[in-house]
């Protein structure tokens, strides 16, 4: 009877740890999963979106890491301990590198590289030269704490506040949490004597094993798709040569403005409609390219004595709108001679421009009907001479 008790009492306890080989299975199959995602998206992604080259990569050798850890027993240690704990440290190295080119900078894998070959041959020794399980544990532990830092560090610095990046960082620190109570168990002597035998640190270690393969990639294809979004809403927003706001975006803003001011009945914007004088000739005589330069010069000139709450867009060849927002005609008549000093600053890409500039009259007012007086007050500029603003 007392044995009946005791094999009962172990089955229920090893019901409530899941078998270590099952786990590690499930995670080497999410990341084979994760990784083929990865790699059609660098494939049919922009190559602007940088990282997923790495990125993929990274579950695919967890995928081979988690096979290897499985083999544990029935293939040589080399490659169930020391190559699966290097393909880990390797997988985890890749994901930050990937983070690293994702946002732009250098990444490489020089550092990582060399750290996780000098943990292979420690490894190595401290399986056939010194075998030593706790000592090889705590040693794995706290490289891959050193990685995940790393990589939560540098995320933490240059990723910004978008959900997958703030995402990323919740998964990472807390693999870094389980990783610091992994190590603290080995040094409090709870190493157990081999990954396969099943006890709450290891069960709690690779379930969120599992849980970050996952994660983390799924960060990963969040986090490029975010990006492919801005990028495509920047393209379908701005004009490719001035970098400025393309017309439908800029009547957009225009028309929010609009509704704004209604709904405040006090102030409202003023527009103008700027045209660069003669450059028809500008292209004549010196080129198109020239023409282009001069029309990006005088964008960015232009951009830069602008308010903050300022627009400027390209409203169509060498025509731009600008939108003042809750500003009087006196405050847009000063916006509009700095914009005239701006475009000749003595440069060799200066040029002229005449400005067509109306305020808002009140709430019966319209965009359509705005425009329309700008357009009437530039074509009275270009009547009396050009290089002026004239006010409707
Ligand atoms: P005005 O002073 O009366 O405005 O004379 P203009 O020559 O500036 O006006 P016009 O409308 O006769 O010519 C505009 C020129 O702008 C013609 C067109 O080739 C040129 N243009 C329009 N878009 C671009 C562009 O993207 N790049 C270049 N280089 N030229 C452009
Ligand atoms: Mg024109
Ligand atoms: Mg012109």
């Amino acid at each position: 009877m007392a044995i009946l008790d005791c094999t009962t009492l172990r089955s229920i306890r090893q019901m409530t740890q899941l078998d270590p080989r099952s786990l590690i299975a499930m995670a080497g199959f999410m990341a084979t999963v994760m990784g083929m995602v990865l790699y059609f998206l660098r494939r049919y992604y922009p190559p602007s979106i940088r990282g997923l080259g790495h990125w993929a990569s990274a579950p695919l050798m967890w995928l081979v890491a988690s096979v290897l850890f499985s083999g544990r027993g029935l293939i040589p240690d080399l490659l169930s301990q020391v190559g699966a704990n290097t393909l880990l440290l390797l997988g985890t190295s890749s994901y930050y590198i990937g983070c690293r080119r994702f946002l732009g900078q250098a990444g490489g894998w020089r550092l990582w590289g060399s750290v996780a070959m000098l943990a292979a041959l420690l490894s190595t020794w401290l399986t056939y030269g010194y075998p030593h399980y706790p000592l090889r544990l705590g040693a794995f532990t706290a490289l891959m704490i050193c990685v995940y830092t790393a990589n939560l560090r540098f995320l933490w610095r240059h990723g910004g506040t978008r959900f997958p990046v703030r995402l990323v960082e919740v998964v990472l620190a807390m693999q870094i949490a389980v990783l610091l109570v992994r190590l603290g168990s080995v040094v409090a002597g709870h190493a157990g004597n081999d990954l396969m035998e099943p006890s709450l640190f290891q069960t709690l270690y690779i379930g969120t094993y599992v849980l970050t393969v996952l994660m983390l990639s799924i960060g990963a294809v969040l986090m490029a798709t975010d990006r492919l979004t801005t990028e495509l809403e920047h393209l379908a927003t701005h004009d490719p040569l001035t970098r400025t706001l393309n017309r439908r975006a800029l009547l957009e803003r225009f028309e929010e403005e609009l509704a704004r001011s209604q709904r405040n009945g006090k102030s409202g914007p003023a527009i103008m409609m700027l045209d660069l004088d003669h450059f028809k000739a500008v292209n004549d005589t010196l080129g198109h390219q020239h023409g282009d330069a001069v029309l990006d010069h005088f964008a960015q000139r232009t951009q830069a004595v602008l308010r903050r709450a300022d627009r400027l867009g390209r409203y169509g060849g060498e025509e731009f709108l600008v939108l003042l927002p809750e500003t009087d005609a006196e405050a847009a008549r000063n916006v509009a001679q700095r914009i005239h000093a701006a475009a000749a600053s003595g440069h060799t890409l200066d040029c002229q421009l005449s400005i067509g500039l109306t305020t808002w009259q009140g709430s019966h007012d319209t965009q359509s009907a705005m425009l329309a007086r700008a357009d009437k007050a530039l074509y009275q500029a270009k009547a009396q001479g050009r290089n002026q603003t004239c006010v409707a």
